[in-house]
């Protein structure tokens, strides 16, 4: 089915969309370099779902499986975690050239990417997302990451995989609330790169919910494709890929205030990025039709648009220490219009201040 070619300096790779995809794992690893041990690692929830039939796969294509089963959620995405995998992979006796397979969502691949990462330097890596999120988002990119308990993702480095393999199927069982998480990342997609796309979802939002999975294929390569493109042109985020952060920076204040618990990334995002609609309309920068249409694009998906009750001067708070402040300016990243962005340092305190009161009132 979709193919998509991330095409980087020195390490290009290719994005397989396939329903079914997960049989194909195997067959795909016979045309690389590997040896015959593989590491697959994964979550609780996923392994009795689909760890046994990435095995198989990739057991009958001639290669040896072990399988590496974490706690779900974010705490494993931690040090500790990591060493448990590195325990394993060397207790099994993994080589150079035998590949670190991540099964799972985000947190799976951030650890799994990892390790694969510092793992005798550098192991072939292969990602098979299971969250919708970790489908859109984190298979493309190369950034991998373990959090520290002064803050998420400080440990990690940029490093890419061999092959992603996107099985549109593995949907069928994640959570309505993880689904709509990704969904918000979506969006994004659209706000920032692509107004064609952006109509695309209005007109399909409840093919989408329904998970139809022709649906659900088409608009996961068209963000695979939107995100390929921004991040072939800066690898290493240091100017175009900020556009990626649309939605992000108010979204960090939100996790932070609510402890990483009662909002999930994607919700956040979508409070973010109608905050960022927001103040683009009132900065001037776009109309406030295009505001408004994304704000009624996150509704129609059942996203949050608020965070009601939060403190205004804690989430400012969090607004100067997220990571992607250099010399303690905020890089903006807001709307010209659906599907332009421009990035700006240029917005007062008060202008956010407004903004910030709109998303927390509590009527
Ligand atoms: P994300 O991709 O959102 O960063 P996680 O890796 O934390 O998130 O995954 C979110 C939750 O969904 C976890 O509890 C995980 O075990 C579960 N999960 C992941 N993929 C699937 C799936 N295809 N079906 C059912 N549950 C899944
Ligand atoms: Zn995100």
């Amino acid at each position: 089915m979709g193919e998509v070619r991330v095409s980087l300096a020195d390490h290009s790779y290719t994005i397989y969309i396939q329903a079914a995809g997960l049989k194909q794992v195997g067959r795909l690893m016979q045309e690389m370099p590997f040896s015959k041990k593989a590491l697959i690692v994964t979550d609780a929830n996923v392994s009795p779902l689909y760890a046994g039939i990435l095995a198989d796969s990739v057991a009958t294509a001639g290669f040896i499986p072990h399988i590496l089963v974490v706690e779900p959620g974010e705490g494993s995405k931690s040090l500790a975690t990591a060493d448990k995998v590195f325990t394993k992979a060397i207790s099994i006796g993994l080589d150079r050239r035998s590949p670190i397979i991540a099964l799972g969502g985000g947190v799976i691949g951030d650890l799994a990417g990892f390790v694969a990462a510092t793992y005798l330097r550098g192991v072939p890596f292969i990602q098979v997302p299971t969250t919708l999120l970790a489908q859109v988002d984190s298979s493309v990119g190369g950034k991998t990451a373990v959090n520290h308990p002064l803050g998420k993702n400080l440990i990690g480095a940029f490093y890419q995989p061999q092959l992603v393999m996107i099985d549109p199927l593995v949907l069928d069982t994640l959570p309505e609330r993880e689904l709509k998480a990704g969904l918000a990342e979506v969006i994004k997609y659209g706000v920032i790169a692509d107004a064609g796309f952006f109509d695309y979802l209005t007109r399909h939002a409840d093919m989408i919910l329904k998970r139809n999975p022709g649906v659900l294929a088409e608009v996961i390569s068209r963000c695979c494709q939107l995100k390929a493109a921004v991040v072939a042109q800066d690898e290493r985020e240091t100017s175009v890929r900020m556009i990626l952060n649309f939605g992000h920076t108010i979204a960090h204040a939100v996790e932070g205030v609510g402890g990483y618990s009662e909002y999930n990334h994607g919700e956040a995002v979508a409070i973010g990025m109608y905050g960022a609609a927001l103040l683009s309309s009132s900065l001037g920068l776009c109309s406030t039709a295009a505001s408004t249409a994304v704000q009624q694009l996150l509704a129609a998906m059942g996203l949050p648009l608020t965070a009601p009750g939060y403190g205004i001067n804690e989430l400012l708070g969090y607004l100067a220490r997220d990571k992607k402040v250099v010399d303690s300016k905020v890089n903006w990243v807001l709307m010209q219009d659906i599907g332009r962005v421009t990035i700006t340092q240029d917005v007062s305190e008060e202008q956010i201040r407004v903004v910030m009161s709109q998303l927390t009132r509590t009527n």
